[in-house]
């Protein structure tokens, strides 16, 4: 085998991607080698582009939405095997002694890692992982479209599971982009009465194949009065970035319902005070998930079958796709593929 690989990366905050050779970097104690045969691109990559990461260290190959095969085991590694097909995301590992790991809080580890940030990520031919951040792919799901699920997947997922919801309760999917095709579908796999927010009607037809009973057309409709229309939402799921669109949700919240944010909008949300103790609702944010969690992403999207939509692009093409991902005109996840 070749010693060197080919890899995509930032070298200063606010480079151009630079496309280089490196050497195939060697696995460490509780840490694995993976054969990179797709990359997702997430939003967050632009942490790394636009250096708005505290303590981030240059150059870094960004890319936390890995799906690949175990290719090198480094020592102490046990229940993986070389060969075994795993996806890596943006839980990077945990440390296990901190006070939120005894408390088996791994995802809220106090020393936490992400991927792509803390160390090189996906947007090349090989990446080293900890064990604990690896998830087991299904058979069945292919690597272009197990990636996106490490990240855009498992933050939604996770959330709707963890929303308190339950079936047949109504959830709002709010934005359908990266993380919000993937909301309808979860949301009515998951068996909630599912709408779907978004500006204009052209995504109607798609967001009520994805699975959406409503839709709401921000633009020419008022979402607070569609949503009190059928009861109020239990639980909203912002995944558009707009803090203006975010607040206005709301009022749109049954009783005791929940306005989730896994996405950060740049301007500070402005809500009412008022509004939440008439309805003793929230506002919480949500934070991805722990590798399992991902694993668990993997497992229900196969079994219910839950796709990404993807458009593909070669690592030598990074700064096109880097580029489709931010146009807005992609529909709906970029995955850089090695094949
Ligand atoms: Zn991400
Ligand atoms: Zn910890």
């Amino acid at each position: 085998m070749s010693s060197k690989m080919q890899a995509a990366q930032i070298s200063k905050p606010g480079g151009q991607w630079e496309l280089v050779e490196r050497e195939i970097p060697e696995p460490k104690t509780g840490q694995v080698r993976v054969k990179v045969e797709a990359c997702g691109i997430c939003h967050s990559d632009s942490l790394v582009k636009d250096g708005i990461w505290p303590g981030l260290q240059y150059p870094r190959v960004p890319g936390h939405e890995i799906a690949g095969s175990i290719d090198a085991l480094g020592d102490n590694v046990t229940d993986w095997q070389r060969g075994q097909r795993v996806g890596v995301g943006w839980h990077g590992g945990h440390c296990f002694v901190c006070e939120q790991c005894r408390r088996g809080d791994f995802a809220m580890c106090l020393k936490r890692k992400v991927t792509g940030l803390d160390f090189d990520g996906g947007y090349a031919e090989y990446m080293i992982a900890p064990a604990t951040a690896l998830a087991a792919i299904p058979d069945e799901l292919p690597a272009k479209e197990a990636g996106p699920f490490m990240c855009a997947g498992v933050t939604v997922f996770n959330a709707l599971r963890n929303s308190g919801a339950r079936s047949g309760d109504v959830v709002a999917i709010h934005g359908i982009g990266g993380l919000g095709h993937l909301g309808v579908q979860y949301a009515r796999q998951m068996g909630f009465e599912t709408v779907a927010i978004n500006r204009g009607k052209d995504k109607e037809p798609l967001a009520r194949k994805l699975g959406a009973h409503h839709y709401i057309d921000a633009t020419a409709q008022d979402v607070v009065v569609e949503l009190q229309k059928i009861g109020g939402a239990s639980v909203i799921l912002a995944t558009a970035p707009n803090a203006q669109a975010i607040s206005g949700l709301v009022d749109g919240l049954a009783p005791s319902g929940k306005l989730l944010v896994p996405a950060a909008p740049a301007e500070p949300l402005t809500i009412s005070a008022f509004s939440l103790i008439m309805k003793r609702s929230s506002v919480a944010g949500w934070y991805s998930g722990t590798a399992r969690d991902s694993q668990d992403t993997l497992e229900f999207s196969a079994l219910s079958g839950v796709h990404p939509m993807i458009e593909k692009y070669p690592l030598d093409r990074v700064a096109d796709a880097y580029e489709q991902m931010h146009s807005g005109r992609v529909r709906f996840r970029v995955v850089l593929t090695f094949d």
